[in-house]
């Protein structure tokens, strides 16, 4: 039983170092908002009208949460070895 144990942690571990690896490669993932297209959202009356997403700002991207946490890891590396 505890090998297994060691075997599922070990596999979780793995796992968030692949994603932390991922999101260290590929940062920005699309906007979440579901009228959001490329940062615009438009009017339900016109596709003329639309003004950029308050939830992006504009760009159509967001950061990934695995990419903070990587940035703070950096950050901590960083202060610790000066
Ligand atoms: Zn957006």
């Amino acid at each position: 039983m505890t090998t297994f144990a060691l075997l599922a942690s070990l596999a979780i571990l793995g796992y968030a170092a692949f994603y932390l690896l991922w999101c260290a490669q590929f940062p920005f993932s699309r906007c979440r908002r579901r009228r959001c297209e490329n940062g615009r959202v438009y009017s339900r009356l016109s596709r003329k009208a639309f003004r950029d997403c308050p939830r992006c700002e504009g760009t159509g991207k967001r950061v990934r949460l695995g990419r903070r946490v990587y940035e703070y890891f950096r950050g901590e590396h960083k202060a610790g070895n000066q």
